[in-house]
Formats: C-alpha cells, sequence, structure tokens
C-alpha cells in the first residue's frame, strides 16, 4: 500500500527504510533477543547506540571538540526552561529575538526567573535587520528560534552577536536540515520531533566553558553539567528516542549528509513556494520571500471558507495533515528530510490544480 505523504509539523514523517528498520529491529535487537525498549540503559548494546549517535552528530554536524553533545528529556519546551536555568550566571541578563511563536513562549518562560530583554519582537512575517537588533555587551546570552515552525519564517545566516555573548539557537524544526558553523555557537538546542526522530528527546550542542555556571537551587535533572559529567545517563534515559535519532542520524549519513538534505530542501520547498506564487489570486503568502522557511511553508486561502475544502481535497489525494497551527490557521506544509522529492511535487500540482477548479 502506498502510504500518503504527511505533511505534518511533529511529530511528522519518518523516512520508509527507518520505520523498516524498526519493524525488523523491533523484537530482537541484533540477536539479543529482546527489543530496544527492553534493554538496560548501562549494557554493551545501549552504550553502543549512544555512542554512535553522539559520533554521528559530530560528523555530520562537523561539532568541534570544544562542545559537548547531550541528550536531554522532556521535549522543546523543556530547554525553555534549562537555557536560562544553565546560562545566565554568563551575564547580567538574558538578550530574546522574538520572531514568532517558539521564541516567544522561550522569552516569555525565562521571564519567570531572569531579567529578559526583547531585542526585537516580530509578528512571524519578518526578520530583523542587523541594525535594528539591538543587543546589550554585558548579556548572558542572546536566544532566536532559527526556523519558526508555526510562522514558517527561517534565518538564512544566524544573526550575528557581540563576541563575547554566547549565540543560542533553537534548531528543532530545521535541524540537521543543513550544514551550519557550530563553532559560532554557545548552545544549539532540537527536539528530535521533525527532522530527527520522535517525540520526547532533545539534541543540545553546548560550548564546554558554558558547563557548570548553573547555581545550587538548579534542579539536578535540569542542569546540563550532570548530562556531561554522566556521559549522558544520569538516569534511565530515552532509549527508544535515542536509538530512532540514531537511526536518522545513520540514514542522514547514507543519503550523503547535510549538503544533501539542504539542497532537497530547497528543491522541495522552491516547487511549493512556484505553485503558490503562481496563483495570487487563490493564496496568501505573507512571510518575506528572502526570510520563507525551507520547512514550513504557510499559507492562506484568499476566501478563508475554502481552507477547510483545501484540507479535504488534499487528504483525499493522499496528501495529510496540511492544517495550519491551531493558534493561526490557514494551511502549513512541513517539508523535512523524511519527505520525498515527489511529495512535494504532487502538492504542488493539487495547489494548482485546486486554483483552477476553484477559481472563482
Ligand atoms: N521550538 C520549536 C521551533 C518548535 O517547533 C516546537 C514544537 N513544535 C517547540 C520548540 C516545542 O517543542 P515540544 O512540543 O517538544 O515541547
Amino acid at each position: 500500500m502506498k502510504r500518503p505523504y504527511n505533511f505534518s509539523a511533529g511529530p511528522s514523517m519518518l523516512p520508509e527504510p527507518v520505520l523498516e528498520r524498526i519493524r525488523a529491529e523491533l523484537t530482537d535487537y541484533r540477536g539479543l533477543g529482546c527489543s530496544v525498549m527492553e534493554l538496560n540503559h548501562r549494557s554493551d548494546a545501549f552504550d553502543a547506540i549512544l555512542h554512535a549517535l553522539e559520533a554521528r552528530i559530530r560528523r555530520l554536524l562537523k561539532v568541534p571538540e570544544s562542545h559537548a553533545v547531550l541528550f536531554c528529556p522532556g521535549g522543546g519546551r523543556m530547554q525553555f526552561s534549562m537555557v536560562p536555568m544553565n546560562l545566565l550566571g554568563a551575564g547580567v541578563s538574558a538578550t530574546y529575538v522574538v520572531t514568532g511563536t517558539w521564541s516567544k513562549g522561550a522569552a516569555n518562560e525565562a521571564m519567570r526567573f531572569a531579567r529578559v530583554h526583547v531585542a526585537y519582537h516580530g509578528n512571524g512575517t519578518k526578520l530583523p535587520e542587523e541594525e535594528m537588533l539591538d543587543l546589550p555587551e554585558d548579556a548572558s546570552y542572546v536566544y532566536y528560534c532559527d526556523n519558526e515552525t508555526v510562522h514558517g519564517i527561517e534565518f538564512p545566516e544566524p544573526p550575528r552577536v557581540p563576541s563575547r555573548v554566547p549565540l543560542v539557537s533553537d534548531m528543532s524544526s530545521n535541524f540537521m536540515s543543513r550544514p551550519v558553523d557550530v563553532s559560532r555557537f554557545g548552545l544549539i538546542w532540537a527536539g528530535t520531533q521533525k527532522n530527527f526522530g520522535i517525540a520526547g528527546l532533545s539534541v543540545v550542542i553546548v560550548r564546554k566553558d558554558l558547563l557548570g555556571l548553573a547555581s545550587p537551587e538548579v534542579p539536578t535533572m535540569l542542569n546540563y553539567d550532570v548530562y556531561a559529567r554522566t556521559g549522558n545517563l544520569p538516569n534511565t534515559p530515552p532509549v527508544f528516542q535515542i536509538y530512532v535519532a540514531g537511526l536518522m542520524a545513520e540514514w542522514i549519513e547514507a543519503e550523503g549528509g547535510l549538503d544533501v538534505m539542504n539542497a532537497r530542501s530547497i528543491e522541495r520547498s522552491s516547487m511549493v513556494y512556484e505553485a503558490l506564487d503562481a496563483c495570487p489570486a487563490m493564496y496568501l503568502t505573507k512571510v518575506d520571500p528572502k526570510t520563507r522557511s525551507r520547512m514550513n511553508v504557510t499559507f492562506r486561502l484568499r476566501d478563508e471558507s475554502l481552507t477547510d475544502v483545501f484540507v479535504r481535497e488534499a487528504e483525499e489525494a493522499g496528501l495529510i495533515n496540511l492544517a495550519g497551527h491551531r493558534t493561526v490557521g490557514g494551511i502549513r506544509a512541513s517539508l523535512y528530510n523524511a519527505m520525498p522529492i515527489e511529495g512535494a511535487a504532487e502538492l504542488a500540482s493539487f495547489i494548482r490544480t485546486f486554483a483552477l477548479r476553484h477559481a472563482v
């Protein structure tokens, strides 16, 4: 049976070869007589999974020795708290660049216990020009979201910040989709449920000299240094999430690495944006074309009463989960690493034919 193309923003599509590997290894992981879910996390077999995952992340992203790779449970929002709890000690206040839902959520969480300076407050359609950013030199860190999943807006390049201030990036929805110069960052974090596996795990890449800044009141399990010092085994980790991220890393390497992921993401998203731009009487795109996301294509039907019709007819055509985020409505097509080029081509073609069929 042909599976539909799933445009969900996360949890989202996994590559079929990864799903097949999970199925093949599910009841008996490599002759051990049990599944990965039943493996002791201190066994040699799990140790090999954990180390292979870290090694692959280091190879794919060329992570320098100056940075540690950590695996934290709790999903993305947990990082909204962990970042300030761990990094505030590096300065006097935290600077946030707010470009959409997720950077705003992170800034709000930090305000619970930090002095927060908002350097830019956008409405989800535009990114700040360099000179618009007001970045104090004595900040503990500058935080931004590399790709805003709800609005579909992506930084083409990370913002430039004063050299002594660590740059912190939420890359949850574009992690492992293009090469990144990790040395520019104090910390990169990403929930894995979009481009790199399933929900419940975040990968954190942090400069080692920023570890150990948390105050003594920070709970043990929210302290990055504890993960680093225990070799990512401060307790029983989410073993299945780590295993699936490992399979994703292996698949990305086998496909040719991050340059290939990037080229595919540009090809997929360009096809869909071109279709939308070709039918301006039907569709409205709000994001500045220079900062359109390669991952989440967002648009609206000019006649809002056609939004549900679009979603329903797309579903009938085997293109599922296209409704926009519940807070903004409209349509959102998420095109992560696992989305085949053919899926984007079918969506682009559907966008054009829908416009013809429903033209007034
Ligand atoms: N940051 C970004 C960019 C996201 O897209 C999301 C989830 N869609 C989150 C943070 C929050 O992640 P979680 O639901 O795992 O807490």
